[in-house]
């Protein structure tokens, strides 16, 4: 029986690249032996993205389009876009073309060669120089702070078997890091090499603010290690507090040699001060990383849908 590959594709605002985007994945899937279906996700996209996606849709059954109900941001439309796919394998591609769609061929060869997970690595990255930096910064804090191994450089840019995207659908969970839970499913990884290209039209979607989210999303819904750190650095600080405690008593009891160095014990009211800023400080950043998991607790304990939708085309009744 021939296989079918869905591919998912999140669409924000992306008026100017859709048109482009169709041309080179449909210039691409022509080439392919499976059956196809391509399901584009709007995410709530103030521009003329759905009304595009539509037309596409018309002119073609084996684009499929969701429309949901506002923005509510990409990993929850990729999310949405993994529950309506009903290919043999799941792919995720930006709509930007930032992640070459002739990639993908390589993913469904080793794939059909027994992986279950393929992701791309990005070996250049043509994005700004500080997003960069950021994001080589990021992937080497999550490493240490993580249990799980989320490959360095890796994003949502992936292929995944039946059997793992029926797992992700499955998992509860409100705040999704989708390439962390990808891994947490387990099954077999497999590594592709590629060159992500630079926009091929429109503006970025995700901003810094978006992606220090993402981040912390990263961070906080796989790793409890934040929460140890908060304790380790009050017992540090204490540790301090105590030196400094000692270091004060010595001074005052032994004035003169301490004179006699240099040490002059100074007036109070300055370490007084030093230390009561000090201690607030670190006792707001444990107070912040506590509600950190607060809030994350608060977003799972409510149960609301992880997103809404309005439309769809071709995708058959709403869901
Ligand atoms: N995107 C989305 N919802 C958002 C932000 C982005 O669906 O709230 C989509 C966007 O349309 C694109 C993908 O997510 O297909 C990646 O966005 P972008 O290219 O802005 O991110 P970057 O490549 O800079 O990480
Ligand atoms: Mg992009």
């Amino acid at each position: 029986m021939r296989k079918k590959v869905s591919i998912v594709i999140p669409c924000y605002n992306e008026q100017e690249v859709l048109p482009y985007l169709f041309e080179r994945l449909n210039a691409e899937i022509a080439r392919w032996e499976q059956d196809v279906e391509i399901i584009c996700v709007n995410d709530g996209s103030r521009d003329r993205t759905w009304e595009i996606l539509q037309k596409q849709c018309n002119s073609d059954l084996r684009w499929k389009a969701i429309c949901l109900s506002r923005n509510f941001g990409h990993q929850p439309a990729v999310s949405a876009g993994m529950a309506h796919a009903t290919g043999n394998c799941v792919c995720i591609i930006d709509a930007d073309l930032q992640d070459p769609p002739e990639t993908i061929q390589s993913f469904i060869r080793e794939w059909e060669a027994g992986a279950d997970v393929v992701y791309g690595v990005r070996k250049k990255r043509k994005d700004t120089k500080i997003k960069m930096f950021l994001a080589w910064c990021f992937y080497r804090v999550i490493a240490r702070l993580v249990s799980i191994p989320i490959p360095p450089d890796s994003g949502d840019f992936c292929l995944m078997d039946r059997k793992v995207v029926d797992v992700m659908n499955s998992l509860p969970e409100r705040n999704r890091y989708l390439r962390g839970l990808r891994v947490w499913c387990g099954f077999k990884h497999k590594a592709v090499e590629f060159e992500r290209d630079a926009r091929a039209a429109g503006e970025p979607q995700y901003t810094l603010r978006k992606s220090l989210r993402l981040a912390m999303d990263g961070i906080f819904s796989f790793s409890a290690v934040p929460l140890a750190l908060a304790s380790h650095v009050g017992l540090w600080v204490s540790a301090l507090a105590l030196l400094g405690m000692l270091f004060t008593l010595a001074q005052r009891l032994f004035r003169p040699w301490f004179s006699s160095i240099g040490l002059e014990p100074g007036p109070g009211f300055a370490t007084i001060v030093i230390s009561i800023l000090f201690l607030g400080g670190v006792q707001l950043i444990c107070l912040g990383i506590l509600g950190e998991y607060l809030g994350r607790i608060y977003d799972e304990v409510k149960q609301r849908p992880v997103w809404v939708i309005s439309a769809t085309e071709n995708c058959g009744p709403l869901t």
